[in-house]
């Protein structure tokens, strides 16, 4: 070896870190250029001009109409995308309103006294108008191929996406095809790169791209596909479908938190009862309520679930609160109650059978969905009133009925008797006493009094007796 070389193989093993350093310095500084450059795309989008199509400016929130506008008078393009335009289009009422745009967010916050910035992956615009909250994204890219391991960890999720698109990119890595479309404000004209606006008019839910690459980048479209479909009345395009049963096991590696404030839309939009079926029928529901999935292959269980969600949509229908804590109960309560029955048969007496039994089953549920400790709460008073509600003697069902949980655990216990548990006479019961003046109350108490034979009376506070046909089960 020459002096030469001895003396630079010393500056590298001397240099060694500083030179790997710079190198990645370099790469980074390298891949930083190409994803933040967009691509060009050839391809133009269909123009549909105002004439052509349904959205009036009168069906659009008057607070996105004012973001719009003023970022198209700073010069910026600004569009209205995503659920919304799909909705209006729809001929129904949108949730919200997301504005896209070629502004950058710190652009967007000097032009709104009213806005905050949000998100550390993708920065978005949050413009608030006392409880509305409109939504400016600036256009984004999808992810290149050949970046999938900077954009993904290795069970598909997404977890980069921080790279400034076109308005055709931006088109192009959004999920459904009727979830693409622009409503320029410049014109009124609706921009369609991805011909949604035909999949529309034939009510078709298609995936952007290719649907098993797009599902396996992020699972939680499974679902979405299942409460848009059941939602809208879409059917799935061929290509969209094929890959939704198989792909169902993707699920488990969604966070319990995003898991769960999907659910709470599915419960949420009117339509539980047919996405539920295609949740079914594609396995999705497996994924998400093992414990429930598994009951279900009763039919008293199925009845009480489709009972619930019949009138959940009903009532979302009729413009009345919908409350998830009360489906969580219900979708619940059938795997709690086999586990009371089984903690019976081992000998622990019904209350406590059954408080143990809420509490195994939701530490299962909670391993998969997040639910909030103070949703649990509810969950387990209302499970636990379904036991305390067969307590009718003395004061107990006058103080029932001020627990803050009667009403959901009434609504329940109906449901159970509906769907053909042995519960009719305690059910028909609770109408007539929750329905009655304090006389006739005091009166249907008395009257259970009598019917009890003298032995049921004593044993009633002690509980030493162990009712074999208990109504729970
Ligand atoms: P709704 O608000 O009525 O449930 P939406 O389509 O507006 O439906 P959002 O969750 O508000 O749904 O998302 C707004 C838009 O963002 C969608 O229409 C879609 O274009 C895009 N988007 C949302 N989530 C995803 C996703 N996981 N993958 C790709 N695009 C998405
Ligand atoms: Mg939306």
């Amino acid at each position: 070896m020459s002096h030469k070389e001895v003396v630079l193989y010393w500056i590298i093993l001397r240099e060694g870190k500083k030179i790997i350093k710079l190198i990645k310095g370099l790469l980074e500084h390298f891949t930083e250029k190409v994803t933040e450059k967009p691509t060009n795309h050839s391809g133009t989008p269909r123009v549909i001009p105002r004439h052509e199509h349904a959205i009036s400016r009168n069906a659009i929130s008057p607070n996105a109409l004012k973001v719009l506008y003023r970022l198209n008078n700073a010069g910026f393009s600004a569009y209205l995308v995503g659920g919304c335009v799909r909705d209006i289009l729809l001929n129904r009422r949108p949730k919200d309103f997301d504005v896209a745009t070629n502004a950058l967010p710190e652009e967007i916050r000097k032009l709104f006294k009213n806005c905050c910035l949000i998100g550390k992956r993708f920065r978005l615009a949050h413009i608030l108008f006392g409880k509305e909250v409109i939504e400016v994204a600036t256009f984004r890219s999808p992810h290149k191929e050949g970046q999938e391991q900077h954009g993904h960890t290795h069970k598909g999720m997404i977890i980069r996406d921080n790279v400034y698109g076109s308005i055709e990119e931006d088109a192009w890595r959004r999920d459904f095809t009727v979830n693409a479309l622009y409503y320029n404000i410049a014109d009124f004209s609706v921009l369609d790169y991805t011909n949604g606006m035909e999949d529309l008019k034939n009510h078709t839910l298609r995936m952007i791209g290719n649907p098993e690459h797009r599902f396996h980048e992020d699972p939680v479209r499974l679902l979405r596909a299942a409460r848009f479909a059941g939602k809208l009345d879409l059917k799935f395009s061929k290509e969209t479908e094929a890959p939704l049963l198989e792909l169902s096991y993707l699920l488990q590696h969604v966070s319990g938190a995003r898991l769960y404030q999907e659910v709470l839309k599915f419960f949420q939009e009117g339509a539980t009862l047919p996405t539920f079926r295609l949740m079914q029928k594609y396995q999705f529901f497996h994924s998400l309520f093992p414990a429930t999935a598994l009951a279900l292959k009763e039919e008293q269980a199925l009845k009480l679930l489709e009972d619930a969600l019949a009138n959940t949509d009903q009532r979302a229908q009729e413009g009345k609160t919908v409350s998830p804590t009360f489906l969580f109960a219900v979708f619940l309560w059938h795997p709690i109650a086999q586990q009371m029955k089984q903690n019976e048969s081992e000998t622990l007496p019904p209350y406590p059978a059954l408080e143990k039994a809420i509490r195994s089953v939701l530490r299962e549920q909670t391993k998969i969905l997040t639910i909030p400790r103070r949703l649990q709460m509810a969950i387990h008073d209302i499970c636990l009133l379904q036991h305390r509600l067969t307590c009718r003697h003395g004061q107990t069902p006058h103080r029932l009925l001020n627990h803050p949980r009667f009403r959901a655990a009434y609504d329940l216990l109906l449901l159970r008797a509906g769907s053909g548990e042995s519960i009719q006479e305690l059910g028909t019961w609770w109408m007539q006493f929750y329905a009655g003046t304090h006389t006739q109350r005091e009166t249907m108490i008395k009257e259970i009094h009598q019917s009890r034979a003298p032995s049921q009376k004593r044993s009633f506070r002690g509980r030493k007796k162990k009712s074999k046909t208990h109504p729970i089960t």
